[in-house]
């Protein structure tokens, strides 16, 4: 009876954020409907078309935030956990993040990625719960910077740390980190940082961040270490 209430839980929880995703959908898909219409029924001066046109590929680019934050989100949670390599899972977010560091004037370091990093976990998962911070990383640096990432493996814990030079955040914006819709973003989603602190803990890790307004901002992810071999 436990064990399947507990289940009926989680599945509601999953279907509420679908619907919540869904709706959320629905804002930007009805806006570029409504600009393609409009281009379609009217010859407007060329500026004003490039005006919609740009208008159009932001509300595109709204849509795929909302579908990159949700995605591994909105499948059950309840999957299996098994013995992970963080180091792997690092690398790969890192080479596929590069382009957009890049296309930002961001530098990306790393250090450490050679140490064994056995956790239980989800490949999957870790690998969106890395994405979303780094991505903020990025975003944070409007004039671009450096954003380094550190492996680092102690006896009993695995942590990455994900510093960046960009805005920083006041106490009260850390404090609010991981609430649903809470966003500083023109077009964010809010959605990222509750996916990782979800994600973080399913895996039994912990997130901590120190950050000045002006200077920058430290994500460490710590894991529970599996013992090696
Ligand atoms: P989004 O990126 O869509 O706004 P997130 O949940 O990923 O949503 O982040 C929520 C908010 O937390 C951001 O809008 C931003 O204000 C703040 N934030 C997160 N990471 C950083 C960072 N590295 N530097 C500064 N602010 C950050
Ligand atoms: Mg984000």
């Amino acid at each position: 009876l436990y064990n399947s209430l507990m289940r009926h839980e989680k599945m509601e929880t999953v279907s509420h954020f679908a619907a919540a995703v869904s709706h959320e959908l629905r804002n930007p898909l009805q806006s570029v409907k409504g600009f393609v219409q409009l281009l379609q029924e009217y010859e407007y001066p060329r500026a004003k078309q490039l005006e919609f046109q740009q208008t159009i590929l932001e509300e595109i680019k709204v849509a795929e935030d909302l579908i990159d934050d949700y995605l591994i989100y909105a499948k059950p949670v309840y999957g299996e956990m098994k013995r992970i390599e963080v180091e792997p899972e690092l690398s790969h977010v890192i080479k596929i993040m590069t382009p957009y560091a890049n296309a930002r004037n961001v530098e990306i370091f790393v250090q450490g990625s050679d140490a064994a990093s056995p956790i239980l976990g989800d490949s999957q998962k870790l690998h969106q719960a890395l994405v979303n911070i780094i991505r903020n990383g990025i975003e944070a640096m409007t004039d671009g910077g450096k954003l380094q990432v550190e492996l680092e493996t102690s006896a009993h814990t695995v942590c990455v740390h994900i510093q960046d030079e960009g805005v920083g955040m006041t106490k009260e914006q850390v404090k609010r980190l991981g609430e649903p819709y809470f966003s500083n973003k023109s077009k964010g989603t809010g959605l990222g940082l509750m996916v990782t602190y979800s994600i973080l803990n399913q895996m039994g890790g912990d997130i901590t961040v120190e950050s000045e307004v002006g200077k920058g901002t430290k994500f460490t992810l710590e894991f529970p270490k599996l013992p090696n071999g």
